[in-house]
């Protein structure tokens, strides 16, 4: 532990001194360590701690800080202001205020309150002890062999110790000094400041999924829709196809009817021919018994007038056909009337 300024500030009133002035307050006289720091000096943490309080007490102590470790405590009083916050956690040596004259005080300087914990409020001086005795520059460094130094000797240390349970949990876990412990709350809190950005993190993936899981279910939702209407048009495309089946095979049968009817057609075709040519014969023989007895003409123009005819109703007769017989015709009205027939 260190005084809480840095020069050499000289003190003003000791522990315990001028009984008389502190018995109206029901003290056996003054319960800390008065200092003679002109008005604005540096004011450092005497020890690490927490800033248990940063308050005002207009008739007592003016403005003032108290900073509390699991083992000690210390009230800096008659301050100008403060530069820590109450929950801060402060190291030996930090700057954390500057010395004025507030409060119940008649010049500027330092009061300075330290006790232990726990704290015996009945010893007379509301639980304050003199500190000087365990002020770092007061202490032989009777049991330190390691030359990191250490702040107070063992015995001392020991005694502080062993009168914080909590303290001596953390000796039992390994801990050795109070530096080790505000060290281990220092990454408690880095640790805690840590998890909470890792929530916070985890947080927006979680809000990113969800808003993810939505687009899904949307989509899923979407293609269920999709799959509904080309159900629908499967069951309609099959009808179709079955429609369409059954119109093809209705179209074949009408393709055999019309084969069907092409054959007879064809057939008719045949025998139409076969007939023409019989007529054809049997108007060479009518000629061939003109040309030899000079039969009337009127006979013969009649039954031009019938082959005529059957010409007109066979519709199956070729064209060509129809022409060699015209042809054939022509020459024979010809030969008619080059032998002037009556
Ligand atoms: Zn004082």
């Amino acid at each position: 532990m260190i005084k809480p300024f840095h020069q050499d500030w000289p003190l003003t009133q000791g522990f315990g001194q001028n009984p008389a002035n502190y018995a109206k307050f029901g003290l056996k006289g003054h319960n800390g360590l008065d200092y003679g720091l002109p008005i604005g000096t540096d004011v450092i943490a005497p020890h690490a701690g927490k800033i248990i309080e940063a308050a005002t007490d207009p008739t007592g102590y003016g403005n003032y800080l108290k900073i509390e470790n699991d083992k000690e405590g210390s009230v800096l009083a008659h301050l100008q202001d403060w530069l820590v916050n109450v929950g801060d956690v402060v190291t030996e040596g930090q700057l954390i205020a500057h010395s004025d004259n507030t409060g119940n005080s008649t010049g500027s300087h330092l009061h300075w309150g330290y006790y232990l914990l726990p704290r015996d409020r009945q010893n007379g001086y509301a639980g304050f002890i003199d500190q000087l005795p365990l002020l770092t520059e007061n202490i032989s460094n009777t049991s330190s062999n390691d030359s990191g130094g250490t702040f107070v000797d063992k015995i001392t240390f020991e005694t502080l110790v062993n009168k914080a349970t909590k303290y001596d949990a953390f000796v039992t876990a390994g801990y050795p000094s109070a530096s080790d412990i505000i060290q281990i709350i220092l990454d408690l809190k880095t640790a805690k400041e840590n998890i909470w950005k890792l929530y916070q993190e985890e947080n927006t993936h979680v809000v990113d999924l969800t808003s993810q899981i939505q687009t899904l279910s949307q989509e899923k939702f979407d293609l269920e829709g999709r799959k509904k209407e080309l159900e629908q048009t499967n069951i309609g495309l099959k009808q179709n196809v079955s429609e369409v089946q059954a119109r093809n095979a209705s179209l074949s049968t009408h393709i055999s009817e019309m084969e069907k009817a092409d054959s007879t057609a064809i057939d008719h075709g045949v025998k139409a021919e076969a007939d023409l040519k019989n007529a054809l014969s049997d108007l060479n023989t009518i000629a061939s018994a003109l040309n030899t007895n000079y039969p009337d003409v009127k006979k013969v123009l009649i039954a031009v007038d019938d082959l005529h005819q059957q010409i007109a109703d066979n519709h199956t007769i070729q064209s060509d056909q129809q022409k060699s017989f015209q042809k054939y015709l022509k020459v024979f009205i010809d030969f008619f009337i080059k032998h002037k027939v009556k």
